[in-house]
């Protein structure tokens, strides 16, 4: 039997890096298996789905490496209603489910505010359909559902404690429950990857699938993820969108190395590990149900390593959305015809150490592509305090007179210059630097100046000089 398995996300909001780690599971697991990977679209909320959350799941998706065309579909939820209501109807015809029309109110008032759930009171009505009635499932007295899980052995669920649940709404509409499983039947799925979340819906889609008279799938519930306070990570508290990753300068490489590592790792004391090697080593049964922290400062120095990693072409190539704004990526504070690619090229394996996200590439070089500095007050006051305008005057009539523009020389002389004040290199160079890039830290300083030249680099020491009057 061939290995169907499916993601099946809600377009309702950006795409949570939760989700992302159960669609690589689900893809990884179908390529093992050599089996289908399905992407199924689950759009029946019509107030919350919205066609741009779609595009922005398949985009993500498409960045984590599951393609667009590599993978079965999508399909829409929405596209299925007709094969649902059959469901509910075969359902109810052959004696599984039962109309009931009692208000919550009702039900309530029978059971007492304590009591969860339904207490069954239209079991044996005989109710006919009708508007506001809504259809329940009839769950079975006695005996167990037993949910074989990859992840988590064999939860078991005794049948009466599951109450009759609504599987038609009063107007007609099947709920996700059953929406879910039909789909899931028609679509021949044999293994049900997804987060932990679910699993208390479980039992009761299993029910569906026996009444039905389809053999349940095989479950893997993988791990709930929750930030440091070990709490769910929420869109509302968290940042939790894979496209706000994409967008901050993680690769997608490091993303999906690390979103792996969530409840699962590979084999010997390593975590960054090539794609193929995650590929072959994953294995459902090894990924641990507990909670998995995705921890976003490891995620950070991940990033950083990969990034490190990377030849030198491939990171400039990497950088350049941000170097010109392209997308749903901010565009930089200079000008399309300001930026200079081989002054970038030339900066850019400096830069390639010093940062952790590549949107951080354009606050390390934007000094090169503006035609004055962004200055950083608090960064200028720091650095601009008794005796710096002397030795900027040092500093400037030392650079003029050199012979060769190079970071070299300019170390030199600057050297020689702090050295006559009494100062360290280091004490020297902060005016240089703020006066030049704006700021107190950044790439290099020699190499730096090297790089923008003799003329901009006066004419900003000038300038800097000219404030301090
Ligand atoms: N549409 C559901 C969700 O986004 C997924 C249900 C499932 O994977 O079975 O949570």
């Amino acid at each position: 039997m061939t290995v169907r398995v499916r993601f099946a996300p809600s377009p309702t909001g950006m795409f949570h890096v939760g989700g992302a780690r159960s669609a690589l599971q689900n893809w990884i697991f179908a390529k093992q298996q050599g089996g289908v990977f399905v992407l199924r679209i689950e759009d029946t909320d019509a107030a919350r789905n919205r066609p741009e959350w779609t595009e922005g799941i398949l985009s993500a998706l498409d960045w984590i490496g599951i393609a667009r065309g590599s993978y079965e579909g999508p399909y829409f939820q929405s596209s299925y209603a007709g094969e649902h209501r059959a469901a509910a109807q075969r359902l109810y015809e052959g004696g599984r489910a039962y109309y009931c029309d009692c208000t919550r109110e009702d039900v309530q008032a029978r059971t007492g505010p304590q009591q969860r759930g339904y207490d069954g009171f239209c079991r044996d009505r005989g109710l006919e359909p009708g508007e506001g009635r809504a259809l329940r499932f009839r769950t079975p007295d006695e005996g167990e559902t037993v949910v074989v899980d990859l992840v988590r052995g064999e939860p078991t669920f005794e049948n009466k404690l599951i109450e009759d649940f609504v599987i038609a709404r009063g107007d007609g509409s099947p709920v996700f429950l059953l929406a879910n499983v039909v789909d899931d039947m028609s679509m021949g799925i044999t293994h049900v990857i997804r987060a932990e979340e679910h699993l208390p819906n479980t039992p009761k889609q299993q029910l569906l699938w026996d009444a039905l008279g389809v053999k349940p799938p095989v479950w893997a519930h993988v791990p709930v993820v929750v930030n440091e306070k070990r709490q769910k990570l929420s869109k509302r508290r968290d940042k939790v969108a894979l496209e706000a990753y994409r967008d901050e300068g993680y690769l997608a490489d490091a993303m999906r190395n690390y979103l792996m590592l969530l409840g699962w790792a590979p084999s010997g004391d390593r975590e960054i590990v090539p794609w193929s090697v995650i590929e072959e080593e994953f294995r459902l049964d090894e990924v641990n149900p507990s909670p998995a922290f995705f921890d976003e400062k490891k995620l950070r120095a991940f990033n950083g390593d990969y990034i490190r990693a990377l030849p030198v072409a491939d990171f400039v190539e990497a950088c350049r959305p941000w170097l010109t704004g392209t997308g749903t990526i901010a565009p930089p504070p200079w000008q399309p015809d300001e930026f200079d690619p081989a002054a970038f090229a030339a900066v850019a394996p400096l830069a390639q150490t010093r940062i952790a996200v590549l949107s951080e590439i354009v606050p390390n070089v934007d000094f090169l592509f503006l035609a004055d500095p962004l200055i950083d007050e608090a960064a200028w006051a720091k650095a601009m305090k008794e005796g710096a305008a002397d030795l900027l005057d040092a500093a400037i009539a030392a650079f003029e007179a050199l012979e060769s523009w190079d970071a070299e020389s300019l170390k030199a002389t600057l050297e020689a210059v702090g050295a006559e004040r009494g100062l360290k290199l280091g004490k020297a160079q902060a005016p240089v630097r703020v006066a030049v890039t704006g700021r107190t830290v950044g790439l290099p300083l020699f190499e730096s100046l090297e790089v923008l030249g003799r003329d901009r680099t006066l004419t900003r020491l000038r300038a800097a000089r000219v404030r301090l009057v």
